[in-house]
């Protein structure tokens, strides 16, 4: 007899393929409080309403133990606990739970709270691979001494030349435009003049912030071109985002260009247009998706996302994910509550022999680490 099912799901090693670095210095209870609530981008006038929510319930239930806590401790009582440990202790503990060999990480925000990459690789004890965020890449570019009109040759070249360690890029398009726009390339003429435009307005004192589309777009093609693995920000965020705006239906255009066609373009989140997401998995040879993120906001209600997840959506298309950023204990939700999740719905199938225990291994295997591997070229 071997491992059950659900002790099969339980010791698989995951590749998370969306993640940001764990908190690596002490905070006070409100940056605990204001990194549980992902859509209000101002902090919470109420910080201690962000306990009473799935993810602060799914949080004291599941996480309370990895600080020898009793489940369902109070939050006063984890606050406590959690304050004596410290955040490196905390990072260091959520991060090993987690069970994942491989965090793919998108530094491109970072507070400077946040370890970075080879800070995660440390504390975690795992291989760290990096997913270059686009918009970010570009607001280093336009503030150095390069000359504008050289724009589309130095970000070619700075994209072309990253470290080995660098495996995709990401665009974070859904917050600074939203995908209701041509997305085709921008004709280089116009690339220079937009980075123009840019340095004037950042010598004027104005926001440094990439909010131009046609550098955006530029961003994307120039990341195609070099052959990268396509990461999306799509559905859920904060609230600086038009929800709406962010539906991946609204790429049906570019994801039907012959650029798009030539790299993996991985749907991020997705949450609630996870169906969607599904639909152009199924429609495209080259998309994929993953619902991380909310899972982890959506806690014990995960189990109908996550199997929302597994309706049109080809099985070689679904990523694991936590798009965790700040406090581990998200980075160890993500974790935890997939396997929950995955343990309990392909449980269910297998009980009723709609899947046979063998095929349920499979797709876990493919989820939770083999797509992942296979888009990333992941040794
Ligand atoms: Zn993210």
């Amino acid at each position: 007899m071997g491992t059950s099912f659900a002790g099969f799901v339980e010791d698989i090693r995951l590749i998370d393929h969306h993640v940001h670095g764990a908190y690596g210095v002490d905070g006070d209870e409100t940056r605990f409080q204001n990194s549980l609530n992902e859509a209000n981008s101002e902090p919470l006038t109420e910080p201690s309403a962000a306990y009473d929510s799935q993810l602060g319930f799914a949080l004291r239930r599941w996480c309370a133990e990895i600080i020898d806590l009793p489940r369902h401790v109070s939050p006063e009582l984890y606050w406590r606990r959690r304050s004596e440990l410290g955040e490196l202790e905390i990072s260091r503990r959520m991060t090993r739970a987690a069970g994942v060999s491989h965090w793919l990480i998108d530094a491109g925000f970072n507070t400077g709270a946040m370890l970075d990459p080879p800070g995660m690789a440390e504390t975690a004890g795992a291989t760290v691979r990096e997913i270059v965020r686009l918009e970010t890449l570009a607001e280093t570019l336009i503030q150095s001494g390069q000359d504008p009109g050289d724009y589309v040759e130095a970000f070619t070249a700075l994209l072309a030349s990253r470290p080995r360690i660098v495996v995709g890029a990401k665009s974070v398009l859904a917050y600074r435009a939203g995908f209701n726009h041509d997305l085709s390339r921008p004709a280089d003429r116009n690339v220079a003049e937009s980075a123009k435009r840019w340095r004037q307005r950042i010598e004027s004192g104005g926001p440094v912030r990439l909010d131009d589309l046609t550098l955006i777009r530029f961003g994307l093609h120039c990341a195609i071109s070099l052959g990268l693995p396509l990461q999306l920000h799509v559905g859920f965020g904060d609230r600086e985002l038009d929800l709406d705006r962010a539906n991946p239906l609204l790429l049906l255009d570019f994801l039907r260009s012959v650029q798009a066609s030539r790299v993996p373009v991985l749907l991020l989140h997705c949450y609630p247009f996870e169906r969607e997401a599904g639909y152009l998995a199924q429609a495209f040879d080259n998309v994929y998706l993953d619902v991380g993120l909310a899972v982890n906001h959506v806690g014990v209600r995960s189990r109908s996302l996550i199997a929302r997840s597994f309706e049109l959506a080809p099985f070689t298309k679904i990523l694991y994910s936590s798009d965790a950023i700040g406090p581990a204990e998200l980075h160890y939700l993500g974790a935890r509550l997939w396997r929950n999740a995955i343990a309990a719905i392909f449980g269910q199938w297998i009980d009723d022999d709609e899947w046979s225990d063998a095929d349920a291994r499979r797709v876990v295997e493919l989820v939770a680490r083999e797509n992942a591997r296979r888009v990333y070229g992941l040794p």
